[in-house]
């Protein structure tokens, strides 16, 4: 047999390659970032056009390459950073590897300018797919500027992978970020299309964090200062009454350089007990410094995970740091998350109005007050369930309005007139629905099993229903007609809430504002960096809302683009997602009956709005047979 092995095209090797450390827009930001700042660059400039897809280009005034370096500074491996590999366990720069120019110009058109100091005249080079178009002698500034065009021109399959602009242009403002806070004695611009983004002077650590994350960010930070002989550690944590609900701001940074750290989180969190609100997550920025001889940062090709010599006293150091802060700044002995903080500190007079008030009052519940009725219904009081609603169901909403419970924004009122009970149970015969064939047997009456599922009999045997699933269901195509029909009902607010947000989730917010009003929602955008809410809709709590509008934001920038996609889906799945009864909530019986009906009457009864059955059935043969088996 002939030999049939053969070395790859250089080429095709960079291809390959390109593949681990480019991976998205995103992954060119964080490279060509971290050059210049490997660089010695006092300024940087970063411009974007259609979220990086067809423009990334990154402007330092650092040292800049000769002409050789420039050509050379394409090829795989090649490096100035590292020249043995003992230097691995020495490294003070971002880059090592010399693989991500060799890659980005496997997949891009790339067109490199630089100029050193000592020299008059510098470079240009043009590569396209790992092929040199030009080198020339240009007139141009000191340091570098790299443009990457047209990234994944030749891996369509890559290209189609991309998510909305408004996602990758999110991964990209998240590397901005990661890079510009752990060097804040550089000073970072940043443009989409045209637009600047972003502009962090030279600065401090502190006003660099102020400067990201929006001026009110100043007075929740509490600064964390220990020096150990093992780790330095320095930043601040965000006091726990600023927790944020679904997902903090999490940073760690180890010699300059962001990473993830799971094991850290825990670290940080476990000091943090029990000061933290139900569902918080805990905020922090800490830069960790360590001698470069005791981690290894070679673990990842996009290295954003670290190893620590020794991880368990790094855990311990990192618990005791924040506990320090936590006591010293007098945070833990005062938190009662009950009592109004306004009165302990000074800081948030500024924001009275912005707290949001923590006795939650359903505005709409009196039951003295039989007028109220005519008020939509608990599930948000939109006019398409009453379109479909029977003698019974109407006989119901008295009912449906009279909630009392708080928490699941859905359970009602436990007090029932036998009147209604009796309605229900006789007009409640035969209710079918066409799309599922499933009828249910006259005075069925539901049961909840483990606070998580719904079981009534019905004609051919037992219905089982999933709470949660049945319910976004029921939210989900209830939303995405109010959002179409915009006819929704609000409650005002007495208090208008303020929620503070970063620039880039405003800008997220002006997109779907529109439809959030339809939803219930009364949005004021017109303050920086904060979100005013005035009106919300009748089916939350106001205490729901931060919940909801955070998984909103995580759910629009985590979006998949499947061919169906809109942001009108995403929204109302994402809302269906945190207003729906969660496993474990107890269901009075005018709330299960009144969810069993709902789900029968929408359109597509069978499954959750994520794809998964709502509910299953149980015949009476499939149980005969189970028992004549024994
Ligand atoms: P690495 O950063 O791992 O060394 P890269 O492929 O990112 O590998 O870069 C290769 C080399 O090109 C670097 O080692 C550096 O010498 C040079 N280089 C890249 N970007 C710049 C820049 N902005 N300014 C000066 N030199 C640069
Ligand atoms: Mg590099």
């Amino acid at each position: 047999m002939t030999d049939i092995i053969k070395l790859l095209p250089d080429h095709v090797a960079n291809q390959i390659a390109a593949g681990e450390v480019v991976q998205r827009p995103a992954s060119v930001v964080k490279e060509l970032l971290e050059n210049a700042v490997d660089a010695g660059a006092t300024h940087i400039k970063l411009i974007v056009k259609n979220a990086g897809k067809t423009l990334i280009q990154v402007i330092d005034d650092g040292n800049g390459m000769s002409d050789t370096d420039a050509r050379l500074s394409f090829e795989r491996h090649a490096t100035s950073k590292i020249s043995s590999a003992n230097d691995l366990f020495g490294l003070h720069t971002k880059g090592f590897r010399g693989e991500a120019l060799a890659s980005i110009a496997a997949i891009a058109h790339v067109e490199l300018k630089t100029r050193t100091e000592d020299e008059e005249v510098g470079t240009s080079i043009e590569i396209e797919g790992s092929a040199l178009k030009s080198q020339e002698v240009a007139a141009t500034l000191k340091g570098t500027s790299i443009a990457v065009k047209n990234l994944f021109f030749n891996i369509p399959a890559r290209r189609n992978f991309l998510k909305s602009d408004s996602v990758e242009l999110r991964h990209i403002i998240d590397e901005f970020h990661r890079v510009a806070m752990a060097h804040e004695r550089i000073s970072f611009v940043m443009y989409n299309n045209d637009g600047e983004l972003f502009n962090l002077p030279e600065s401090n650590k502190r006003q660099r964090i102020v400067n990201i994350f929006g001026g009110k960010t100043n007075e929740k930070l509490v600064p964390v200062e220990e020096e150990t002989e093992i780790v330095n550690i320095h930043g601040f944590i965000v006091k726990p009454e600023f927790a944020k609900k679904t997902k903090g701001e999490q940073f760690f940074f180890v010699n300059d350089r962001f990473i993830k750290h799971a094991y850290l989180n825990h670290a940080v969190t476990a000091a943090f007990d029990g000061l933290l609100p139900d569902r918080a997550r805990a905020s922090y920025f800490l830069y960790m410094h360590v001698d470069p001889k005791t981690i290894d940062i070679n673990i990842h090709p996009t290295k954003t995970e670290v190893k620590f010599e020794d991880e368990h006293a790094v855990y311990t150091l990192m618990r005791a740091a924040v506990k320090h802060s936590l006591g010293q700044f007098n945070i833990a002995p005062v938190l009662d998350f009950d009592r109004d903080t306004s009165f302990d500190t000074p800081y948030s007079y500024k924001n009275k109005e912005a707290e949001s008030p923590r006795v939650d009052v359903d505005r709409n519940f009196n039951p003295f007050d039989s007028e109220h009725k005519k008020h939509g219904s608990s599930f948000g009081g939109s006019p398409y369930q009453k379109k479909d609603a029977t003698g019974w169901e109407q006989a119901f909403d008295g009912l449906e309005n009279n909630r009392a419970d708080k928490k699941s924004g859905f359970s009602h009122l436990q007090v029932e007139t036998d009147q209604d009970a009796e309605t229900i149970f006789e007009e409640r015969e035969s209710r079918g629905n066409s799309a599922t064939g499933i009828e249910q047997s006259r005075s069925a009456a539901t049961y909840q099993l483990h606070n998580k599922y719904l079981v009534s009999t019905i004609k051919s045997g037992m219905l089982i229903i999933d709470q949660h699933r049945a319910h976004q269901r029921i939210l989900y195509e209830e939303l995405l007609k109010n959002i179409t029909v915009k006819e929704s009902v609000s409650q005002q607010l007495l208090f208008p809430l303020r929620l503070d947000f970063n620039a880039a989730e405003i800008a997220i917010f002006a997109q779907l504002k529109e439809s959030l009003e339809n939803t219930g929602f009364v949005l004021d955008l017109s303050e920086e960096n904060t979100v005013g809410i005035s009106g919300i809709p009748s089916s939350i709590q106001e205490s729901e809302v931060s919940i909801v509008l955070e998984q909103l934001l995580d759910d629009v920038q985590h979006e998949v683009p499947d061919a169906g996609f809109s942001q009108t889906d995403v929204l109302a799945k994402s809302m269906a997602k945190s207003m729906a009864v969660r496993p474990g909530e107890s269901l009075n019986e005018a709330s299960r009956d009144h969810l069993v009906n709902t789900l029968f009457a929408c359109k597509e009864p069978n499954f959750s709005p994520f794809n998964k059955k709502t509910f299953i059935t149980l015949t009476v043969d499939e149980l005969d047979r189970k028992f004549s088996a024994h």
